[in-house]
């Protein structure tokens, strides 16, 4: 249910493995502090409807203000860089992903909170610790939906959506993670609808960075 002011029903943490965005056959760029950790990283948590729509750009009056995070600037460098060309410090990504979707969610969080809660959220997960102690690692093997599936749901308690893409030979890899988040933004939850999108097939690459 939705309360007054509040137009979505809970939020998709969106993760993603840079190995795989940058394997592709549009490549990437690292961000201006180097290149990240080979961890997962965050694309974005955005609001979303129970029917799978979603609400974007919320509030044109709200522009991201880095000065309004700058306690956590070294943490979004680290945790939520951005691999696109060319070359940024991250600012570009970030005030997209306020602006589309954070400005959203204006009933629980302001600028700082919006980032902070993403933050927490993902360290909270420790994805990749539970897909090393499911013997999925970024290898460059294969493995399939279930073993990657289920050894996030074994180390983590809650089973995400995956999403793939296709690295330059065409093998599906694995790409980005979708977790479910209540409407306050502070808990994790079991997804009330998946995102729509194409099956990642039997063998899905896990590349490393
Ligand atoms: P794509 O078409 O590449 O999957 O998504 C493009 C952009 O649309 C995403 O980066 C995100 O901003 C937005 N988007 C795509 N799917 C969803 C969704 O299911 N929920 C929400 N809230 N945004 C989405
Ligand atoms: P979306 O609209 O899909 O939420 O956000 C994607 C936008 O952020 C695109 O304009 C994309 O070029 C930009 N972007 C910048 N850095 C990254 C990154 O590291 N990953 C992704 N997926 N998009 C990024
Ligand atoms: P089922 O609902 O029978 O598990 O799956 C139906 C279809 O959705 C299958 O093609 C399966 O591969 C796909 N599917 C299930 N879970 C995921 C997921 O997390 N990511 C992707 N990309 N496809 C999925």
């Amino acid at each position: 249910g939705r309360a007054a002011a509040q137009d979505y029903d809970f939020f998709y943490l969106v993760l993603q493995w840079p190995g795989s965005y940058c394997d592709t056959r549009q490549s990437c760029c690292y961000p201006k502090s180097g290149k990240p950790a080979a961890d997962f990283g965050i694309h974005g948590l955005w609001p979303n409807r129970d029917d799978g729509s979603y609400p974007q750009n919320c509030n044109p009056d709200s522009e991201f203000d880095p000065s309004k995070v700058s306690d956590l600037l070294s943490s979004l460098r680290a945790k939520w860089p951005t691999l696109a060309c060319p070359t940024n410090d991250g600012l570009r990504f970030w005030g997209h992903e306020w602006e589309k979707h954070g400005t959203c969610a204006s009933n629980v969080f302001d600028e700082h909170g919006y980032f902070q809660a993403a933050l927490r959220l993902r360290d909270r997960l420790g994805v990749l610790r539970a897909l090393a102690a499911g013997g999925v690692r970024p290898d460059g093997g294969y493995y399939t939906l279930d073993q990657i599936k289920g050894a996030i749901r074994d180390g983590t308690g809650f089973e995400p959506y995956v999403e793939c893409n296709r690295d330059e030979s065409g093998n599906s890899q694995l790409y980005q993670l979708y977790f479910c988040v209540n409407a306050a933004g502070d808990s994790l939850v079991e997804c009330p609808i998946l995102p729509r999108g194409r099956p990642c097939g039997s063998r899905i690459e896990f590349p490393a960075f």
